[in-house]
This record gives C-alpha cells, structure tokens and sequence, in this order.
C-alpha cells in the first residue's frame, strides 16, 4: 500500500520555541484525543502545530458554529460539551504522513466512539 499525502502540511524548517513552561499544552505535531463529557463518544484529530493552538480552533468552531465539523455537529445536535481541559495526546509524529497513519489507527481502535471521518480507509485485512 502506498499512500501519497495530497497537501503536505508541513513547513521543512521552522526553529523550536525555547520555552519549557506547560509542557502538554505545546505538544506539537501531535495525534489527540478530545473526549465528549456526556456520552462516550471522543473527537480524534492530527495537528501540525501546537494542540493548544488546534485547542482553541475547535472552541472557536463551536462559539461560532460557522465550521460543520463532526465535532461541532455534535455538539449542536446533542447539546454535549467537550472537555477541552483535557486534550490527550495519543502520540507525537513528526512525519505527516505517518501522522495521519496514525490517526487513522486510532480511528479505527476507537470503533464507533470515534466522530472522525477517516481520510485514508485502510482496508489492511481485505
Ligand atoms: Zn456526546
């Protein structure tokens, strides 16, 4: 299987920010997990930049309902919050395309408590 990334998103070289306060809110380049607080169901994304930076993207999708993510769906549908306190990262990946790999794995083990629309189906079994 050969899978090619249609818009790499990664900028070849950008310098490191030297400040190690909040360690877990500036994890970059990330695989996440952000859990709905009134069902079982969890939003799993990939990022290239720091989860507190794609954090507020999502609180600022939901404030203003313009973006009609599965996320924001749901929470307009269902009226459930997400605990964005706690963004838990699955796991760091440099790589994009190994990222999205990644993220689709997680999908995939989370069986149906996943909102995620997967971008690559991986059929590896069949
Ligand atoms: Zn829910």
């Amino acid at each position: 299987m050969i899978i090619v990334p249609a818009s790499p998103n990664h900028p070849q070289s950008h310098p490191q920010p030297q400040k190690g306060d909040d360690k877990m809110k500036k994890d970059k380049k990330l695989v996440y997990k952000i859990s709905c607080m009134n069902c079982n169901k969890c939003c799993i994304g990939e990022t290239g930049r720091e989860k507190n930076t794609r954090r507020k993207e999502h609180q600022k999708d939901i404030k203003s309902t313009s973006n009609s993510s599965n996320l924001v769906k749901h929470v307009i549908e269902h009226k459930h919050f997400f605990n964005f306190n706690q963004v838990e990262t699955l796991t760091l990946e440099n790589n994009w395309t190994r990222r999205i790999i990644k993220k689709s794995l997680y999908t995939h083990e989370s069986l149906s408590q996943s909102l995620n629309d997967v971008k690559f189906k991986l059929n590896i079994l069949q």
